[in-house]
């Protein structure tokens, strides 16, 4: 994931293990440029095996997968199931060659499975792709009319008989019409033309629009931070660095922050594994990744994607995004795909960020960064030895890191990159590693010739005779060699300044009536400003994403000179105090927010016991740490620890497979599954443990697709009740659980109690997400709709 995969982890901590001592203390203490210098010689032995590791990932075009993927979605298609359909055509034009007649057919079978959806904008979009990439003349009367019917769906009658008429003219041309194919394809044609003759087409299909405009919100932009509210403002001390604060009293759901990434990478998600499958024995692999669901530059979700002309990886969900990013990275990054995925995504985003900010750029912060007047202001935060604040000598005045001459600080390279790398504070071996990394990527580069697109045509003009003659040493040019000291700074600040981009995604159930969600990692990415934010367990403002920009909005009150707290993960409802320090220690601080101090103060730990085992004799709790013992003295029960977490884990496991059968529409298997797994949950699990909750949630779900709305929402009442002891009654986990019920009570009109948790929803969800949010609209809609409802009864009866 974040980091290279295991096999390379290992190569590299051999190499570091059997390299001379006094080498080993030489490499530690070196500033990054040296050790990069020292880091090319040693890169050469482990090459092969990072060669090797690499032909693992499969990120080419592939003939046969396209095939296999094709196949697969014919399949889907003859079983009608339209949605699995058209990603599989997504995948197999992904393996076809950019303008064939192959990858025309590809778009051709999508745009069929996309009529079958109601898609019939992106329908036309797929016909006129297929026509442009070459589409066979002999098969094109029936995509054309296919295109005919779109047409007239969308109610553009005259573009409709249009096309029909230029149909009948190609049928004509094309000589008699003898075939079976032919002759039912003319039936079609006539049925359309009495259609369109009739005028009795439906009313003009209506698409759903993801994105309409809304009012936006009032906003008051910070004068020196950009995408900041006015009701901000940067400081600065010795032990909390750059921090913001709130300058003026701060109401719940204040919008405190809008920014758009610097650069964010698509982690290709749970599926990587399929990725980096063996490649001796390839099996092709019908589950998606987040790089079937996202569009690789911009983030939308994916309904028909544009692949990339030149990998099998990259899908983007518009030619402008695929042109754009090209333009910008992909030109570079395309032939590396493989090395990338090998390498992890932080080695990614460090690779995009400096492609973004061009070379320029990139050699004038590095050489700024050698000066030695300018270390004070580097590591401005690194260290206590320091005033609080930082005088730049020359200018006579007061400096915070990071911001221009106008003391503003904007979301730029140059506020990337001063974050800080905590250069002397990670372990040698992982410097180690994240070094021979970045000289693997840049030693790539410089094989494959690519170095002169990296440079961006910027560097001197000697930079394209360094070129060839370096290709073959150990040496990497000068320029690449600064392009690499700021990589190697970027993969180390990452460890403490990356940031997810989540997204709640729809699983993919039932009928659609009630929409199930789970929060995804989509992307890693650098936001300079937010970056500004100081971690709590207990934090006051609340994220949330869409596409690569980030909203950052307070959750609870914040008074003026209170300072704005982001949580970076560990947050005090979901762990114990001795589990959120071990986690933050990868940030190099020991957390001292109020919730910690609280904690190790009163030794409460209430979230273990919430989250506890119970005796399978007795069930009463059970003590202990490695060894657990049953807190009933007169049963005297023990078990090791070990036991019942691998029986939580066949516990997950079997309510996963339940969700599989759900999937399948086999609903009432489904319930007795789950109603096992609660039973067994109940022998060795608190009442309050969160995956009692997970199981009354799935409970609702079935129940909800079998449309039982009741048993539905008596399921999901208990599981709000865990959700609530859990995270607390105005978290953001609660808004979307309250989402959930309104769903249930609105289908099965149970119209007060809907209406009642329509209000709490949007009390919650408007607080996190924003009142433009997509969940308020829907439970707006909810709510005008059950409004008007006792209406058009009473007018029945
Ligand atoms: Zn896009
Ligand atoms: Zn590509
Ligand atoms: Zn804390
Ligand atoms: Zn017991």
């Amino acid at each position: 994931m974040a980091l290279p995969v295991e096999e390379w982890r290992r190569s590299a901590a051999r190499c570091w293990a059997v390299l001379e001592p006094a080498l080993r203390e030489r490499l530690a203490a070196a500033p990054l440029g040296e050790a990069l210098r020292m880091g090319c010689g040693l890169f050469g032995p482990e090459e092969a095996a990072l060669q090797r590791l690499c032909r693992r990932a499969r990120t080419g075009k592939e003939p046969a997968a396209a095939r296999f993927y094709r196949e697969e979605g014919n399949r889907q298609f003859g079983r009608c199931c339209y949605r699995d359909a058209v990603r599989l055509y997504s995948q197999a034009a992904a393996h076809e060659p950019p303008r064939s007649p192959e990858v025309a057919l590809c778009f051709a079978n999508r745009s069929a499975a996309l009529f079958h959806l109601g898609h019939f904008e992106v329908c036309l979009e797929d016909i006129a792709r297929a026509e442009s990439h070459g589409y066979p003349d002999r098969l094109l009367p029936k995509v054309l009319l296919r295109k005919a019917e779109c047409l007239l769906r969308l109610g553009k009658l005259q573009d409709a008989t249009d096309t029909l008429t230029a149909v009948e003219n190609k049928m004509t041309v094309d000589g008699i019409m003898t075939s079976p194919i032919h002759r039912m394809l003319l039936k079609k044609l006539s049925q359309l033309k009495t259609e369109i003759h009739e005028g009795s087409c439906p009313e003009p299909a209506r698409e759903a629009h993801g994105d309409i405009q809304r009012e936006s919100e009032i906003w008051e932009e910070n004068g020196s931070i950009s995408g900041a509210s006015s009701s901000l403002s940067l400081n600065f001390s010795t032990e909390r660095g750059r921090h913001l604060v709130a300058s003026q009293d701060i109401l719940p759901g204040q919008n405190l922050l809008k920014e758009k990434a610097f650069v964010s990478v698509l982690c290709p998600g749970e599926g990587d594994s399929l990725l980096l499958q063996d490649s001796s024995e390839t099996v092709w692999d019908t589950r998606v990744t987040n790089a079937d669901l996202y569009c690789h530059h911009c983030l939308k979700q994916l309904l028909a994607s544009i692949p990339c002309c030149g990998c099998s990886y990259a899908k983007y969900c518009s030619q402008n995004c695929a042109d754009v990013a090209w333009e910008q990275y992909h030109r570079t990054e395309c032939p590396l795909g493989a090395l990338l995925l090998t390498l992890g995504v932080f080695c990614h985003v460090a690779l995009r960020t400096v492609l973004l900010a061009g070379f320029s750029e990139v050699s004038r912060l590095v050489e700024w960064s050698r000066d030695d007047s300018n270390k004070d202001l580097c590591n401005a935060e690194a260290g206590g030895e320091h005033p609080s604040e930082v005088l730049d000598t020359r200018a006579g005045r007061k400096v915070i890191p990071g911001c221009n001459d106008n003391g503003q600080y904007q979301s730029s390279y140059q506020a990337v990159f001063n974050l800080l790398p905590h250069v002397e504070k990670h372990s040698p071996e992982h410097k180690f590693l994240c070094m021979l990394s970045i000289v693997a990527i840049c030693k790539k580069l410089q094989e494959t010739g690519l170095e002169a697109a990296v440079l961006n045509g910027e560097s001197s003009t000697t930079g394209s005779e360094q070129k060839t003659c370096g290709k073959t040493s150990d040496e990497l040019s000068p320029e690449l060699m600064i392009m690499a000291e700021a990589m190697l700074r970027h993969v180390l600040q990452l460890q403490c300044n990356a940031q997810a981009i989540t997204v709640m995604q729809e699983l993919e159930s039932g009928d659609g009536a009630v929409v199930n969600k789970k929060p995804v990692r989509l992307a890693t990415a650098f936001f300079p400003v937010l970056s500004l934010l100081n971690h709590s367990c207990s934090p006051n403002i609340s994220v949330s994403f869409s596409g690569t920009a980030a909203t950052v909005r307070a959750s609870q009150p914040i008074p003026s000179g209170q300072e704005i707290f982001h949580c970076y993960g560990p947050h005090r409802c979901r762990m114990r105090v001795a589990e959120r320090q071990q986690l933050l220690s990868q940030y190099f601080f020991e957390c001292r927010c109020q919730a910690c101090l609280d904690e190790l103060e009163s030794d409460v730990e209430s979230v273990s016991m919430r989250n506890s085992f119970c005796c399978p004799s007795c069930q009463a709790s059970m003590q202990g740490e490695e060894m657990l013992c049953c807190s009933n003295e007169a049963c005297a029960f023990s078990v090791s620890r070990e036991r019942l977490s691998q029986r939580l884990l066949d516990l997950q496991q079997q309510m996963e497979k339940a969700l599989e059968l759900l999937r399948d529409s086999k609903a009432d298997e489904a319930i007795k599954m789950l109603l096992k797994c609660q039973i067994d949950a109940r022998n060795f699990l608190s009442p309050e443990h969160l995956l009692m909750g997970e199981l009354e949630d799935h409970l609702a779900q079935v129940y909800a697709t079998l449309g039982k709305w009741q048993e539905a929402a008596r399921h999901l009442g208990r599981s709000i009740q865990l959700v609530e002891m859990h995270h607390g009654p105005s978290s953001v986990e609660m808004g979307h659980e309250l989402f959930k019920l309104a769903q249930i009570l609105f289908n099965g009109f149970a119209v007060s109690e809907a209406l009642s948790t329509i209000q709490r929803a949007e009390e919650i969800l408007s607080v996190h997400c924003g009142p433009q949010s997509t969940q308020i609209q829907e439970l707006q809609e909810m709510k005008t709709c059950l409004l008007e409802l006792p209406r058009s009864i009473l007018q029945r009866t």
